[in-house]
């Protein structure tokens, strides 16, 4: 099995001087393909920061870090741009849904965004608003539904452009247990059935358990 993403000796700090906080100091990360991990660890120790590294959003670190075999460092913001478009995606604790586009337009709305033909995903837009359960919604307004179905819907909008890999930042921290282990177990169908890698910050103790690896933030470093 190849790893999708692999991080060798990350040195990452913020501020300099008295306002300096050290994030990571000689970090290791190997995920393969197709694999579930679960990222924990303090708040304030550095996990939205590694996720903001993994996709090139923050730039300024040491190390190295490989999307597909492909190390991020030396790519140019074409490139960079090009990793996040069709590589990876993104979901937020927040689902930064569009308040006056239905649950379909903002669905689709980062393959208009990318210049993608809408018709040729009308099969997969379909077929995943059934695997989230919104096939009854698809015409309806983000304020017309639940706090899950919002997180639902992103999640759809995060995979129809069929990325590698899945990076969710505490995706259920807004939401009740039984919606937030709705998400997991969309989450577990996505990463079983469509083989995309997922690497998710969580809190929570039973979020963390739907992955098939745990990895926790201590001490500036990245450990099992
Ligand atoms: P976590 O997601 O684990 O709660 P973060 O990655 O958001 O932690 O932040 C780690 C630390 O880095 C925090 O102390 C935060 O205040 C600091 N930090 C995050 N982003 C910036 C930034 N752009 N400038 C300065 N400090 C930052
Ligand atoms: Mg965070």
């Amino acid at each position: 099995m190849s790893n999708v993403i692999e991080i060798r000796d990350l040195r990452k700090r913020f501020g300099s001087g008295e306002n300096e906080a050290l994030i990571y100091d000689g970090a290791n990360l190997a995920i393969e393909k197709g694999s579930f991990v679960s990222l924990t660890g303090p708040s304030g120790s550095g996990k939205s920061t590694l996720l903001y590294l993994i996709g090139g959003l923050d730039r300024d670190f040491s190390g190295d870090i490989r999307i597909g075999g492909r190390s991020i460092t030396g790519m140019n913001d074409s490139e960079l741009s090009e990793i996040r478009s069709f590589m990876l995606s993104y979901v937020f604790q927040f689902y930064n849904l569009v308040a006056n586009l239905t649950v379909e337009e903002n669905i689709l709305l980062p393959i208009e965004l990318s210049g993608r033909k809408i018709k040729d995903y009308k099969h997969k837009l379909d077929d995943l608003l059934e695997l989230t359960g919104l096939t009854a919604k698809r015409n309806n307004y983000p304020s017309q539904l639940s706090g899950g179905q919002q997180q639902r819907c992103s999640i759809a909008r995060a995979v129809l452009t069929e990325p590698e890999i899945l990076l969710a930042d505490e995706a259920t921290g807004n939401l009740d247990s039984s919606s937030g282990e709705e998400i997991m177990k969309l989450f577990k169908r996505l990463n079983e059935e469509k083989g995309i890698t997922i690497l998710q910050v969580t809190h929570s103790p039973e979020c963390a358990a739907y992955g098939n690896r745990i990895v926790k933030l201590s001490d500036h470093k990245l450990v099992e």
